[in-house]
């Protein structure tokens, strides 16, 4: 007689195959690695009670108590195999608020219950034409059991999908589904003992397409990869232990590839991996193309870790006699717990570093409370921004200039509002930046010069003696080619004629995109627009702009003009600036005019334009139109 055991014994070579992989690889000891490991072994012990069941279900008497044991034993690893599968479901799930430790003794409940009541359950020993086969009690818990661990599980899996990778829920999808079919077919075909190798089958699948250590590292550097890093910190937070994370950017490696070819780099790279590797304590992830990452269990050896690394990349590597400098920027945080969430640490993570970026090579950035505060009124700001534009709910100012030859109230700048859902305002300082960095600055751009259109035709400002507004441009609104098209279309829209329309731009614009700037300005000029220089001595200063642009106004930056009042050099310069400004034909405008002495010597100095708190700050529509009409007394 042959003994029904070929899928067993295939299901075993499986098995032992994965678990040959599993040991020979470095492994990071993730929970869900430790876990399908687990699964793997008692997958293993499930095989071989199942051929040594099969065998005693032949060999054995009835009333031989290794032949219970063995049939109840496998059994029950039946149901240990399902509680563990089920626990490896509910892992991810952040939503299960208990800690892994209750899932995991609420998951094991249901084993040491089925444990005891196999003991006393009574199991048949059945034959079918030959066939032999267990049944009875102890048979219908085991599948009862079974069944509900999978259900659950799959419920589970199917509820909370979005917790779970997409790859793994592939995965167990596949698996529970093909246990399922397995434990079905093989209760309606007794000859059929296809369970454990339908486990088997399975968990060569998981191990492929989730547990394969290889995913989870970097070809080139052998370190671990972005995604290890993820999980690492996801595991780290589930089981609440704190670490410490250092994150590095290689700020130039781009230029080493292009001046020393790819695989010098990458000889560099190797050598920079194999320092940062050498840090005490810590474990090391490649978490960008240019971007490391090293955690530390110990505070104490983060510390030490940036002491060594910042003189390190003072010193050049060397490849082949050549030396090459690295310029690097860090983020680093000492403790985890100052965030809530795996999440929230990976976005503040690559939020800093992308600071680090901005702020230019060889940052060093350490987030700390106050880093965090700042991020979060930076979120704050960015959400309320796109809140009010969705909402149609920005705003713009205005703040009235005087006119010193005129004596009255020649024009007004616009300035953007914005309120949060608390009625709180949040300064354009704040928020203007961080809609040039995301973009938003080209919509946000268009809504305020819409709206001041509208406005002036609304209100016929050009009749209530104001003869031009004053529109701020952004650098990245002067790099885009058709600015001066979409400008012009909306001046058409409402009818306003182009005189009565003054640009403001920066100098950090004609830096940046001289070109489009120069050829967009020259349109608008020809069109009858004219254009001002805005906060002129609180940056370069840089006389060439002045000569070089076609502007008619250049406006004081208020800390110059307030500086003046501090200091005998400041005020000679200021003095300088004007008198220059003058003679090449253009006119000064100083901002920041808060008290009657400073519009004085502003006067005494030949300033034609003032604008300032003396006069008025910037106000709503509606207020504005009702300054503008009335007599105006902050000189009397
Ligand atoms: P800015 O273009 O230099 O605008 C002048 C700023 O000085 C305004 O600040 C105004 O409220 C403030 N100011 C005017 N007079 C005084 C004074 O006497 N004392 C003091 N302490 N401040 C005075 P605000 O409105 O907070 O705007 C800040 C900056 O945000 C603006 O500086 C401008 O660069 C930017 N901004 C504002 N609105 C827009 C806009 O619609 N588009 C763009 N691209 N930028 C804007
Ligand atoms: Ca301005
Ligand atoms: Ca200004």
């Amino acid at each position: 007689m042959v003994l029904q055991i070929q899928f067993q014994v295939c299901g075993l070579i499986l098995v032992c195959m994965i678990l040959a992989f599993c040991l020979r690889k470095n492994i990071l000891s993730f929970t869900s690695e430790r876990v399908f490991f687990t699964m793997i072994l008692l997958v293993l012990g499930s095989l071989i009670l199942d051929i040594t069941s099969v065998w005693a279900l032949y060999e054995l008497f009835d009333d031989s108590l290794l032949k219970g044991l063995l049939c109840k034993g496998y059994l029950l690893s039946l149901i240990s195999i399902c509680c563990v599968m089920a626990y490896y479901v509910m892992m991810d799930i952040r939503q299960l608020n208990e800690s892994r430790d209750f899932r995991a003794f609420i998951c094991s409940v249901p084993v040491f219950a089925s444990a005891i009541a196999l003991i006393f359950l009574p199991i048949a020993y059945c034959e079918d034409n030959g066939l032999m086969y267990t049944g009875g009690e102890s048979v219908i818990l085991t599948y009862v059991v079974c069944c509900s661990y999978l259900l659950v599980a799959l419920f589970l899996a199917i509820r909370y999908r979005r917790a779970i990778r997409k790859s793994k829920l592939e995965a167990l999808v596949f698996l529970i589904c093909s246990w399922i079919l397995a434990a079905t077919v093989q209760k309606f075909n007794d000859g059929w003992l296809i369970v454990g190798y339908a486990m088997a089958l399975s968990m060569t699948f998981v191990y492929a397409r989730m547990e394969n250590p290889e995913n989870r590292v970097d070809r080139l550097t052998r370190c671990f990869n972005a995604d290890a890093l993820y999980y690492y910190i996801l595991e780290r937070f589930s089981s609440k232990r704190t670490f410490s994370i250092i994150t590095i950017c290689l700020d130039d490696f781009k230029i080493v590839q292009e001046t020393f070819g790819k695989e010098n780099a990458e000889r560099v790279m190797e050598l920079v991996v194999s320092f940062l590797r050498s840090m005490k304590g810590c474990v090391a992830f490649r978490s960008g193309e240019y971007e490391f990452t090293l955690t530390f269990d110990n505070v104490r050896h983060m510390y030490d870790a940036l002491e060594q690394i910042e003189p390190r990349f003072k010193r050049p590597w060397q490849i082949y006699e050549m030396d090459v400098k690295l310029s690097l920027s860090m983020a680093y945080l000492a403790q985890s717990n100052m965030l809530k969430s795996a999440d929230e640490l990976t976005d503040v993570v690559s939020f800093f570093m992308e600071e680090c970026r901005k702020l230019g090579k060889g940052t060093v950035i350490p987030i700390n409370e106050e880093q965090l505060l700042r991020k979060k009124e930076i979120d704050h700001a960015d959400a309320s921004l796109r809140r009010a534009m969705e909402q149609g709910t920005v705003q713009v100012y205005y703040q009235p200039i005087y006119s010193v030859r005129a004596g009255e109230y020649v024009s007004a700048e616009a300035l953007v509002r914005l309120f949060d859902e608390d009625d709180k305002f949040i300064s354009p300082d704040l928020f203007i930046p961080i809609s040039e960095r995301n973009g938003l600055i080209l919509e946000l751009g268009m809504i305020v010069f819409e709206q001041v259109c509208q406005f002036m035709k609304e209100q016929s400002l050009l009749e209530k003696g104001i003869r031009y507004v004053e529109v701020n441009l952004s650098v990245v609104q002067c790099m885009q080619e058709d600015l001066h098209q979409e400008l012009m279309a909306v001046m058409q829209k409402y009818d306003i004629p182009p005189e009565a329309i003054n640009l403001e731009i920066t100098e950090t614009a004609a830096v940046n995109s001289e070109k489009t700037l120069l050829s967009n300005m020259e349109a608008l000029i020809a069109e009858g627009v004219t254009f001002s220089l805005d906060d002129y001595g609180s940056g370069y200063s840089n006389l060439s702009y002045v000569v070089g642009l076609p502007v008619d106004i250049v406006k004081l930056d208020k800390t110059l003009i307030w500086s003046s009042f501090e200091s005998q050099k400041a005020d000679v310069a200021m003095q300088f600036a004007i008198s220059m400004i003058k003679s090449l034909g253009m006119s000064v405008l100083a901002e920041g005019v808060e008290n009657v002495q400073q519009y004085r010597r502003m006067e005494a100095l030949g300033v034609d334009y003032i604008q300032g708190y003396l006069f008025s700050r910037p106000l709503p529509k509606e207020e504005f139109v009702r300054v503008i009409s009335q007599k105006i007394d902050a000189l009397d």
